[in-house]
């Protein structure tokens, strides 16, 4: 196993590896993630967690998710901060651990309404260029190859059919103890409503970066799909000392 000393780059000493992450919901990005920053040992980023946690303060500020000028202004008045943890990120918003608020169906829409504004847009992605300034993380969501770090060393574009994720998203919330009242149709029509919303917002919208490697995990186990991104990870970090 690499640790990340070895990940830092001869052509640039102070600033470790950077492998971005990107894709559409339930694609399996986060487990990805996870398992490729215990692997690599580097800090694992999870970037959806800083618009759900944004979200979740609009909603409990009764400010209008589709109000830009308003969102604008609560975001001023908000801090949100990522602490990487084994299993998840824990999120805290204005100081407070949020983590367990942000996984339902209100949070999830609230967080894909707000996403779409370039102000939201330009806030997120300043905070995530500081957090990930000097390398060493695997950084997840949906930008992070084409505009939070377009230099990133390694970018793998995660997808999987509709289906296939919206079930995986329901399994989701059934092992962590918040499954949804409402049935798996429901979770998939959804997760198809925010991908919709992802793929064609006027700013940063979800695409895979012309150097990223994709990789469809629709037939693949979890298992499978860990193996095929360490793979990609390898290969990758093998070029870049080589040309460095
Ligand atoms: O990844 P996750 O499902 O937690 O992200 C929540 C929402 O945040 C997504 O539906 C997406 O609209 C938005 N998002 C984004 N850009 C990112 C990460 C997430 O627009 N880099």
């Amino acid at each position: 196993m690499n640790s990340a000393e070895d990940l830092s780059l001869s052509n640039s000493p102070n600033r470790k590896v950077i492998v971005a992450i990107d894709g559409p919901s339930g694609a399996g990005k986060s487990t990805l993630a996870r398992h490729l920053a215990q692997h690599f040992s580097l800090l694992n980023l999870e970037t959806g967690a800083m618009y759900r946690a944004f979200g979740l303060k609009a909603l409990r500020a009764h400010c209008p998710v589709d109000d830009p000028k308003a969102l604008e202004i609560l975001s001023t008045e908000t801090t949100i901060h990522l602490e990487p943890g084994e299993a998840e990120n824990r999120v805290f918003l204005d100081g407070e651990d949020v983590t367990g608020q942000l996984r339902n169906q209100i949070v999830s829409d609230a967080a894909s309404r707000v996403s779409v504004f370039p102000v939201i847009r330009a806030w997120m992605v300043r905070r995530q260029q500081q957090m990930g300034e000097s390398g060493g993380i695997v950084m997840e969501g949906r930008d992070i190859g084409t505009v939070v770090f377009p230099n990133a060393e390694v970018k793998i574009f995660l997808d999987a059919a509709p289906e296939v994720r919206g079930m995986r998203r329901y399994e989701q919330l059934g092992q962590t103890g918040r499954k949804p009242e409402i049935q798996p149709e429901e979770v998939i029509r959804e997760l198809r409503e925010r991908d919709f919303r992802d793929r064609n917002r006027a700013d940063s919208p979800l695409r895979p970066a012309p150097d990223s490697v994709l990789l469809d995990s629709t037939d693949m186990t979890l298992e499978e799909a860990v193996r095929a991104a360490e793979a990609i990870v390898e290969a990758k970090l093998t070029t870049a000392h080589t040309n460095s």
